[in-house]
């Protein structure tokens, strides 16, 4: 028997016909005689939809009221599937963040998770058999208001649960059926990967792979969270149940996920120098032009910045020809640009630019693996597999285990399926 936790995204409970799906799954993993607690997120669509009538109702909403309207659309699917797992004769019962209650941060539409007692859901589960089901994406912050994590926050609350409840394991069924060596819709023939070690997916998540979200790796390896990604499209009623012995004995070599696990980096057998190929479209370049090349300028451009809670990513400064005057450009989350580049105006006083330069047309590009710290040559080869394409390298940032570079926009795909052929990732 084993305590497992099972979350499914919004493609997975996509309509009613996709949640009896998901009941099918739930039904599985009951009869083989497993405890099972359930996070949902809301339809596909759904979340984009109430995000969008709450900007069409008020451009300047209160943050609050916002969580009110976009944390509704998961109270549906976990009612809708509470009532299919009934109807099957299974013991459900639905739970809004609130009710647990999931206690956050004050931060509403970016609130962090902070205590959760998983008391009641595991009494539940022992004394009644009763299958939890539990809304993702919302908590209740210390304003007793309902809150929301950020896009994609079912998967912390998914860990989350299952640090709370102690699980043996958090499944993460989504559209694909594990983590690939790059997002498979760019690259066909991107390997499955049967484990990957935390470090990893935490580089993967942060510089693009949305398949798990940066917090709930994070969170999975601080309260050593058993992980894994799976399908929600396999077949639910030839799928075996989950035993504890298929992630007890890793060390062993023993592997029976169907999925991808997430896993201490000496539970992995073979270590592949690269295991994965990111890419995020969700920075934006600033250049600032002719800038004096003198001390202290970097300052007055990045603490103005640094004190609007604006990350800037890569910074490359040109080498001045003259000694007087140079080029700054730098990337900050695109959603930031605006606030960064008014930022910058109000300070060009202190800075002294000629002109400010920005774009969006730009791609962050990360080869990651734990081998990088071992092996030379990783970059070496990025740069010159890139330079045989004739892409342009504008940026690059490294750190132990990643190299990532800034192109344009347009190179995305060539430059992603060049550098997996040219790590050896493709399945052949
Ligand atoms: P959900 O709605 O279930 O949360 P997401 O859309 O958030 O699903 O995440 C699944 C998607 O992540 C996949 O459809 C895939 O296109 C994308 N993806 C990006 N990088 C990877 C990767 N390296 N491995 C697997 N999937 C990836
Ligand atoms: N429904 C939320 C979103 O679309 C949370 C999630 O799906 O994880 O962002
Ligand atoms: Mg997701």
């Amino acid at each position: 028997m084993a305590r497992i936790v099972m979350k499914f995204g919004g493609t997975s409970v996509a309509d009613v016909a996709h949640i009896r799906n998901v009941a099918k799954h739930i039904k599985r993993e009951i009869d083989g005689g497993n405890q099972v607690a359930v996070i949902l997120s809301a339809m596909s669509g759904t979340t984009n939809q109430l995000i969008n009538w709450t900007s069409d109702a008020s451009p300047m909403h209160d943050a609050r009221e916002y969580d009110a309207i976009v944390a509704s659309g998961e109270q549906v699917t976990i009612g809708l599937l509470s009532v299919i797992l009934q109807s099957m004769g299974i013991n459900a019962r639905s739970w809004l963040g609130w009710q647990i209650p999931i206690k956050t941060s004050a931060v509403h539409g970016a609130a962090r998770i902070e205590e959760i007692n998983g008391a009641e859901i595991i009494r539940r589960m022992e004394e009644e058999s009763q299958v939890a089901v539990i809304a993702g994406f919302q908590g209740i912050g210390p304003d007793e208001r309902l809150t929301t994590l950020g896009r994609g926050g079912s998967d912390t609350t998914a860990v989350a649960i299952a640090a709370a409840i102690n699980a043996d394991i958090c499944d993460i069924y989504t559209d694909v059926n594990g983590v690939y060596t790059t997002d498979p819709r760019i690259v066909p023939n991107a390997k499955k990967l049967a484990r990957i070690s935390y470090e990893e997916m935490l580089e993967m998540a942060s510089l693009g792979a949305k398949v798990l979200l940066t917090r709930s790796v994070e969170l999975a390896m601080i309260h050593k969270v058993r992980l894994a990604v799976r399908s929600s499209f396999e077949d639910p009623e030839t799928a075996r149940p989950t035993k504890d012995s298929d992630f007890s004995n890793l060390k062993n070599g023993i592997n029976n996920h169907p999925g991808t696990m997430v896993c201490d980096e000496d539970e992995i057998m073979e270590q592949e120098l690269v295991s994965g190929i990111t890419y995020s479209k969700d920075e934006a370049k600033i250049t600032l032009v002719n800038i004096s090349d003198k001390p202290g300028i970097s300052a007055r451009i990045f603490i103005p910045l640094s004190e609007a809670n604006i990350n800037v990513d890569m910074i490359v400064q040109n080498v001045s020809e003259d000694g007087k005057y140079t080029n700054m450009t730098f990337t900050v989350p695109s959603d930031d640009l605006d606030k960064a580049r008014s930022v910058i105006e109000q300070n060009n006083q202190n800075i002294g630019y000629e002109k400010i330069l920005a774009s969006t047309n730009i791609v962050k590009i990360s080869v990651i693996g734990v081998g990088m710290r071992s092996h030379a040559g990783v970059a070496a080869r990025m740069f010159e597999t890139l330079a045989k394409k004739g892409i342009n390298i504008i940026a690059i940032t490294t750190s132990e285990i990643k190299v990532s570079v800034l192109i344009d926009a347009e190179y995305i795909e060539l430059a992603v399926r060049a550098l997996h052929t040219a790590y050896d990732l493709d399945v052949t």
